[in-house]
């Protein structure tokens, strides 16, 4: 296939997206080539048009790693997939295969590893190359922009719940209610857990409690560490930092219970203040969680796929993504908003 497709562009970081014509890819040996159907927005997406983070992309590159879509092309020797499959393209858009966290379920932190919408362009596009080794198969039934947020927001917070190690009948924490934590909470209740949702926002923190939060926290209104630690009875045994504000990942390890495990998720630029008495006379375990494996993104798109997790979305055009990106930035969207390329 040749032509011109319909892009959303990083040229400079900082400044809108610029929406223009790209070629449309052609899919190399081992490649295929997807048409865009939906494609979520990811606070991600905003962090790397902004250039927030020490490894940046090279400009110019087409952001989103939420996008799903029909495989219409393939390249020579590819078997895993068929024209017409519905795939998505995720952050983890390959890796090496071959190495030790290849190996042992951890290509999420493969040397090698390719990202979607940031080392490699993403899904704000009509079309995108992928990796059919590494796309994410959209169960039957799963519609392409029910299917958008669980393969960056769902899967990550899955994996991040999991990496909680949080047992059924404990608590869970979730800090930040946007476009990962609505889908925490519900992770977090098919698994079993009590759930005290916290964010700054009490439009969020209402939706948390529909979405089955047991307990919610405004962390401007209170001093959320206190409050979880009292609502909990000393604690919440796994913590789940997804809000993209340095204050919170204190405040998070704040409302750790006695040996039990707080991880980051959120990644906003800078550093935090460790307590170090606090986390070591607790025995308190902080770890990082990025996305998930393939077997995790499995897993979490299941839960979809059985309507145990919905996500709640809002549905926009390309064209409109800068608005989005700004909504973003000031806490204006809801949940999650999918472009849909179906109307566009
Ligand atoms: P979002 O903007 O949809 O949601 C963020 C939520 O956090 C909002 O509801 C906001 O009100 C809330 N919030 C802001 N400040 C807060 C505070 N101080 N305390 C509590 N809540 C607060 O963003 P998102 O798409 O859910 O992404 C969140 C973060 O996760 C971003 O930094 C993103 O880059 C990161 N992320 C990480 C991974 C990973 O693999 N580790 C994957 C996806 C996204
Ligand atoms: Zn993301
Ligand atoms: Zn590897």
């Amino acid at each position: 296939m040749t032509g011109k497709m319909q892009a959303a562009v990083v040229e400079t970081f900082g400044r809108p997206l610029v929406l223009r014509e790209w070629d449309i890819p052609s899919p190399g040996p081992g490649q295929i080539l997807v048409k865009t159907e939906a494609c979520g927005v990811c606070h991600t997406d905003l962090h790397a048009a902004r250039g927030d983070w020490p490894l940046k992309p090279t400009l110019p590159f087409i952001p989103g790693h939420e996008g799903i879509g029909l495989v219409v092309a393939i390249g020579s020797g590819v078997t895993i997939v068929k024209e017409g499959d519905r795939v998505g393209v995720p952050w983890l858009y390959s890796a090496c295969g071959h190495c030790e966290f290849c190996l042992t379920g951890w290509e999420t932190v493969c040397a090698k590893a390719q990202f979607g919408g940031y080392s490699k362009n993403g899904a704000f596009a009509e079309y995108l190359l992928a990796d059919p080794n590494y796309v994410a198969h959209v169960p039957a039934g799963l519609a392409a922009k029910d299917a958008a947020p669980i393969i960056c927001a769902g899967v990550t917070t899955y994996k991040g719940i999991k990496e909680t190690n949080a047992r059924p009948g404990e608590w869970i924490a979730i800090s930040g209610a946007g476009g990962l934590g609505h889908l925490a909470i519900q992770y977090a209740k098919v698994m079993g857990l009590h759930v005290c949702a916290i964010d700054i926002d009490d439009g969020k923190l209402a939706h948390a409690r529909s979405l089955g939060a047991d307990i919610v926290v405004n962390a401007k209104a209170n001093d959320p560490a206190s409050a979880v630690i009292q609502a909990t009875g000393g604690g919440a045994h796994g913590v789940l930092i997804t809000a993209p504000s340095l204050i919170a990942f204190k405040q998070g390890v704040g409302m750790t219970r006695k040996h039990g495990t707080c991880v980051l998720v959120g990644l906003p630029p800078g550093e935090f203040p460790l307590p170090l008495f606090e986390v070591v006379a607790n025995c308190l375990t902080i770890r990082g969680s990025f996305v998930g494996s393939r077997q995790d993104m499995a897993e979490a798109l299941s839960f979809a796929a059985e309507g145990k997790v919905k996500a709640d979305i809002e549905l926009q055009a390309l064209s409109s993504v800068n608005q989005i990106l700004d909504r973003l930035e000031h806490g204006d969207v809801a949940s999650r908003v999918v472009l849909d390329f179906a109307g566009k």
